[in-house]
């Protein structure tokens, strides 16, 4: 028997609920700060991601689906979806649009990792990108729109950790004193955090090992090494976040690996950690993106979410979501077939009149079909028997009450359609 490959889910109807819930909300709030819808293609070149991530990191080097296709070019599954969209921008030259060029993209990713609750080889990424404009309002408005996203779906005990992690004129100054302190402490640190400190500095801040807590905790912080501008930026931004109530601690600690990444870095965390995969989102800006892919310097800010995260979420916190598909009406029918045209007639004008309706099937006995209703948690069951097939009418049963009334055929449609939207 054949299974899912590792690291990939179904998502059953059971979920779909949850995942419409989350998706409605984020295309709602992606309305409301002005954001316009994008898709990229599932696989990309794979020069593109080498371009932007970058060939040294683990995303790149240990975790993309990359392959030759037929004719022999070098395919990637995205594994994430950043790059796309800059790449999207740069082919379309949305550069000559007002700016700031605001996307965003609901997606597949790919990633070679190792599965675990949470983190998965094909998961789902919400994200947004507003690309053109360095405005620290923009930096505000995009943490306040990820954070909003967890609000409006109702997950609660959650944080933004925010810091800036200065631009190209400030960060080597700081990437020096990083590297001098941990020379002096390359003794006290694990073997991951001596190839970092070789190869990529920033991310010895990242190293989850407990030995290395203390050592980071006492670290060169990357706020006290700012340059003016990116100082400003900095301040400026808090202070539009203090406006728009958002509510954020600074993580001195939280930084991005990659080159392109400038001044503000946030994620979305839980306040209480559990587990390894804390973040429920992650975004930064990267005004150094569009111009190592080619392109005219250009400012650019983002923010991602996990949809499989914030769905697991919603289940831990009892979080209660609407199903569009319930089926509301189940209509019962015995008594031959001049009962079963009459169900069949009513179930299409249900349908017209945008009901969810269910028609009962086969030979059953009214007694089993009103308990099949029962099961699918109808609002109501219309049954039709012998007499009502003589009467003209159909019998009425509401079944959170166990009431039933005889209504006429000709208006069982619209009274019921009138009913489920609060009628009576
Ligand atoms: P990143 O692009 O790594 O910053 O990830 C952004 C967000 O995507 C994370 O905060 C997670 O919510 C989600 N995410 C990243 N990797 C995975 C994965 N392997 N499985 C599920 N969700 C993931």
């Amino acid at each position: 028997m054949y299974k899912a490959p590792r690291g990939t889910t179904d998502i059953l109807p059971a979920d779909q609920p949850y995942w419409r819930y989350v998706l409605d909300a984020a295309e709602r709030l992606c309305r409301r700060y002005g954001y316009q819808r994008i898709d990229t293609p599932l696989f990309e070149d794979a020069g593109l991601f080498n371009r932007s991530i970058g060939a040294g990191t683990d995303i790149v080097e240990k975790e993309t689906y990359s392959f030759d296709d037929r004719s022999g070019d070098r395919i990637t599954l995205k594994p994430e979806s950043t790059a796309a969209v800059c790449r999207a921008y740069l082919e379309h030259g949305m550069h000559a649009l007002a700016q700031p060029v605001k996307l965003y993209y609901i997606s597949p990713s790919f990633r070679y990792e190792r599965p675990q609750a949470g983190r998965y080889r094909q998961f789902h990424q919400w994200g947004f990108e507003a690309i053109g404009e360095s405005d620290p309002t923009v930096d505000a408005e995009a943490v306040s729109l990820a954070w909003d996203l967890y609000k409006e779906v109702g997950i609660t005990g959650l944080t933004v950790l925010l810091n800036s992690i200065g631009d190209a004129a400030c960060r080597p100054g700081y990437i020096q004193a990083l590297v001098a302190y941990y020379r002096d402490h390359v003794n006290e640190v694990c073997g991951d955090c001596k190839v970092r400190l070789e190869k990529n500095p920033l991310r010895l801040l990242d190293c989850k090992v407990p030995q290395d807590q203390p050592i980071i905790a006492a670290a060169p912080k990357t706020s006290e090494y700012l340059c003016d501008p990116c100082k400003a930026h900095f301040a400026a931004t808090r202070s539009y976040l203090d406006a728009l109530g958002v509510p954020y601690t600074i993580e001195h600690k939280l930084v991005r690996g990659l080159d392109y990444y400038t001044r503000t870095v946030f994620e979305v965390v839980p306040l209480e950690k559990t587990g390894q995969q804390t973040a429920v989102g992650a975004g930064g800006r990267y005004d150094g993106l569009i111009e190592a892919l080619d392109g005219k310097p250009t400012p650019g800010i983002g923010f991602a979410a996990g949809i499989e995260r914030i769905v697991l979420n919603l289940k831990a916190q009892g979080v209660a979501v609407p199903n569009p598909n319930q089926p509301q009406v189940y209509i019962a029918h015995q008594g031959g077939d001049p009962a079963r045209q009459q169900a069949v007639r009513l179930s299409q004008r249900l349908r017209d009149a945008d009901v969810n309706t269910w028609l009962g099937f086969g030979d059953r006995s009214l007694k089993a079909q009103l308990r099949h209703a029962n099961n699918m948690g109808v609002t109501y069951t219309v049954m039709i028997g012998e007499n009502e097939v003589q009467t003209r009418e159909v019998l009425l049963k509401t079944m959170a009450t166990g009431a039933d009334e005889h209504i006429m055929l000709e208006q069982a449609a619209f009274r019921i359609a009138h009913k489920l939207t609060g009628g009576v």
